[in-house]
């Protein structure tokens, strides 16, 4: 049975202030968007909500004080949230976070979520802001990155609710003016002899007030949402490049523009062909006889053809050859780089007698003319032999 004061880290006489801020700083470190894909944290996200759930309503607290959590499930008659003593989805966690920060009632509570995910509005808190931005890594084969691809992803966002559309009421007749201003969206405070405006803190100075929330999404005007998308990989893609498809991010609050989001790419090696931008290069190993005599060759190319080469008579090891135009779409459209063959020639290994034969007899007839490199080293350290 879970302790709800241990939980939050609380004595059993915490005042709301207290279970308040110790809520807001464990829930923003555990919050999912701060740890995707890390179920501890969605976890611990969801016992820390369930437990100021209860803790921050005294009428619930006492019920949970004297009773124990067991006494809260099934919530009848508690006239409170759906759910409580007992968060089983995440999306319940997530309405208590928002509340908890004020964004359950007329948007107010914006700023601070929105800072926690990385926006500043300073007092603005009611003008249009864009939605956050997000970011996502995806892994390529080397010919998808090559031809281009469409794949598959699915991504969380916050969608505006599309029961209020995005308003936080239940119906237009249940957004009021804010009492606390009148309307104007800011208050007047006395410091000693001067009067000053200030943000009306209730409504964030939007001068609205939300008497009945929206059953969906509780009054805050958006919802996250898992949302199926289709990425359009365009040929020519390589690591550590960046797609950004507009509008993917959260929705924007206030009539703000949705965030965007960015697709950070992988491209997985090859066995057989190595990338240097829009160049490809290809190990071709012949036999020692074929870089001797020159050979003609069939090669793959990265688009799936094959493509036949002469590989001239004298080749050395490591030579290159190039082949114009059989490398990699430039993924702006900028032309087609260039296959590179790399020449390895093998010595022969396994040799039968006849072979063996065969080549002390070429050994024989072999003269210093069919390797200019050996003679040139030759010449070159002769002096050290005769102590010249
Ligand atoms: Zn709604
Ligand atoms: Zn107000």
């Amino acid at each position: 049975m879970s302790d709800y004061y241990a939980t939050l880290g609380l004595e059993r006489n915490a005042s709301q202030d207290e279970i308040k801020k110790a809520y807001r700083k464990s829930a923003l470190k555990h919050h999912p968007d701060k740890n995707p894909d890390d179920p501890k944290a969605e976890q611990k996200f969801k016992e820390i909500s369930e437990a100021y759930e209860v803790l921050s309503n005294d009428q619930k607290r006492q019920v949970y004080d004297q009773y124990g959590a067991d006494a809260l499930k099934g919530g009848a008659g508690m006239g409170g949230a759906p759910g409580a003593g007992g968060f089983s989805s995440m999306d319940e966690a997530l309405r208590t976070f928002m509340n908890a920060f004020g964004g359950g009632m007329g948007g107010g509570g914006e700023t601070i979520f929105d800072s926690f995910f990385g926006f500043n509005n300073d007092s603005s808190e009611s003008s249009a802001q864009q939605g956050t931005s997000k970011k996502m890594r995806l892994t390529l084969s080397f010919n998808e990155a090559v031809k281009g691809a469409k794949k598959e992803a699915f991504i969380t966002n916050y969608s505006h609710c599309s029961r209020c559309k995005g308003s936080g009421a239940k119906s237009p007749s249940d957004v009021k003016k804010c009492m606390t201003c009148g309307g104007s969206g800011q208050v007047h405070q006395s410091r000693g002899f001067f009067s000053m405006a200030a943000v009306c803190p209730n409504c964030h100075g939007n001068g609205k007030q939300i008497t009945t929330p929206c059953t969906d999404c509780s009054g805050a005007g958006r919802i996250r949402q898992k949302q199926k998308i289709d990425i359009d990989i365009p040929a020519g893609i390589d690591s550590g490049m960046r797609l950004r498809m507009g509008g993917y991010g959260d929705a924007g609050s206030n009539g703000g523009p949705p965030g965007d989001l960015y697709i950070y790419i992988d491209v997985e090696p090859h066995s057989v062909f190595q990338r240097d931008g829009d160049d490809v290069i290809i190990e071709l190993p012949i036999s020692f006889t074929e870089a001797a005599l020159g050979c003609k060759k069939e090669i793959p190319t990265p688009k799936g053809t094959s493509y036949r080469i002469t590989i001239p008579d004298g080749s050395q090891n490591e030579k290159v050859l190039r082949v114009r135009g059989e490398g990699i779409p430039n993924v702006h459209g900028q032309g087609t780089g260039d296959l590179f063959v790399k020449i390895a020639v093998e010595t022969p290994v396994r040799l039968s007698e006849k072979q063996k034969n065969l080549l002390s007899t070429f050994a024989e007839l072999e003269s210093e003319h069919n390797s200019p490199r050996k003679k040139s080293f030759l010449n070159k350290v002769k002096g050290f032999f005769s102590g010249e």
